[in-house]
């Protein structure tokens, strides 16, 4: 018998398996461009050509023996010091290449993390929804899930249940701003009260709660929107960027783990967290594309045409009396369903509209549509979208 643990991932895996054979027979049945498919959260804006020129660049420039070859684990010391300038100067820190390991996107970063932080038992919180393979990466390494619903209000996380979900087995808050599904950016307000509460809780435990701030979205942001940058707030905070959304990169496998040297413990985190970027069998992130991103820093992440799309599906769904919680930054309208979410999910197939359920994210009573799509779908869904609404009794409420 194969692992019983696996087996059971395997059969949970079916929302979105259902999902995607879904689209195929949508697709087969009524072409392509008529199938308006907002379940991915992958990126419709193609990566800027700086990332091409790089890659010639280095390929036809570099000695092919050292490009290709093993490197020390925690990735290239010249990429981890370009990448740490390039914080210093966007938000004033002082890192260096000690305060970076280079991971395999966020994916992989949040793995190294977890896995260098966990014993068996040790409780993470995740605020729900919340982006549900971190239940999958918590188990990998025997914790246990905690899950604490944010506001139902703004979807800002809650100090008062937060506190109450806290226990001396708290090792680590996962904190996931802009939000996946939310599309919600925690203010400075918030991240300023959870630091506060998880000094006073690391206090009187003895020992640190850490924030793991998984950041795949952080350069995307609409409306001049402030994302609060957590170790300046918090010094217990392990960082996972990763540029599979910021370079429209998601197949290529790059991010970093960033430690603050504050942070206590830092230098057995540092050291213990390159290691597991190797016995979890990444070795290191792949080579090419590190170097690629360092010589992409200064690219600025072309949101336009996201933010085109997030305007337009906004206004118009709001005009049909859809809820939308207010979208500030990755690429995700999170809406409220008048019953249940699977139903309306359901209703919204019959009009070849793909969304996922909020209870895939934990939080039933919500869809989640991902706006990283062409406008031209945008466009072409809209009369559908009108029909979703008549059948299910949506009304624009008059002020
Ligand atoms: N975290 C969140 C919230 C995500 O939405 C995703 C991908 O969609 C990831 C992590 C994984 O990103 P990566 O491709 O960098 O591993």
């Amino acid at each position: 018998m194969i692992s019983e643990k696996m087996i059971l991932l395997a059969k949970n895996n079916s929302v979105i398996r259902a999902m995607f054979e879904e689209g195929n027979r949508l697709a087969a049945e009524y072409g392509r461009e008529n199938v308006f498919d907002f379940s991915l959260g992958n990126p419709s804006i193609p990566s800027p050509s700086a990332v091409n020129e790089a890659i010639i660049d280095i390929v036809q420039n570099e000695n092919p023996l050292s490009l290709h070859g093993y490197m020390t684990n925690a990735g290239y010391p010249a990429v981890r010091e370009a990448i740490a300038k390039s914080l210093n100067k966007k938000h004033g820190t002082a890192f260096s290449e000690k305060n970076i390991i280079m991971s395999a996107g966020a994916a992989g970063g949040l793995n190294v993390a977890l896995k260098t932080l966990l014993n068996p038992g040790d409780e993470v919180i995740v605020i729900s929804p919340y982006f549900v393979e971190y239940g999958n990466y918590v188990s990998n390494f025997d914790g246990e899930l905690v899950v604490v619903p944010a506001s139902r209000v703004d979807f800002q996380p809650n100090m008062e249940t937060m506190r109450r979900a806290i226990t001396d087995k708290t090792k680590a808050v996962i904190v996931n701003t802009p939000n996946n599904p939310t599309g919600v950016v925690y203010s400075e307000d918030t991240i300023k009260k959870l630091a506060l509460l998880l000094k006073e809780k690391s206090k009187e435990h003895g020992s640190p709660i850490y924030i793991v701030s998984d950041e795949p979205y952080r350069e995307l942001v609409y409306d001049d929107t402030e994302v609060p940058f957590i170790t300046k707030f918090y010094k217990n905070t392990i960082v996972c960027y990763s540029w599979s959304k910021s370079l429209s990169l998601p197949g290529q496998r790059i991010g970093y783990v960033l430690v603050p040297s504050e942070a206590e413990d830092y230098e057995l985190i540092f050291e213990t967290a390159s290691i597991a970027t190797r016995i979890l069998g990444f070795v290191n992130a792949p080579a090419l594309i590190q170097k690629v991103v360092a010589k992409c820093l200064e690219q600025e992440t072309d949101i336009e045409a996201y933010n085109a799309n997030r305007v337009l599906l906004y206004d118009e769904l709001s005009a049909l009396g859809f809820e939308i919680v207010d979208p500030k930054g990755a690429f995700y309208l999170w809406v409220k369903t008048p019953g249940d979410d699977k139903d309306f999910v359901k209703a919204a197939v019959k009009y070849n509209i793909l969304i996922v359920p909020g209870s895939a994210f934990t939080c039933g009573g919500y869809v989640r549509i991902a706006y990283c799509v062409s406008k031209q779908t945008i466009e072409k869904s809209l009369p559908a979208f009108k029909k979703l609404a008549n059948e299910l009794g949506i009304k624009r409420k008059v002020p």
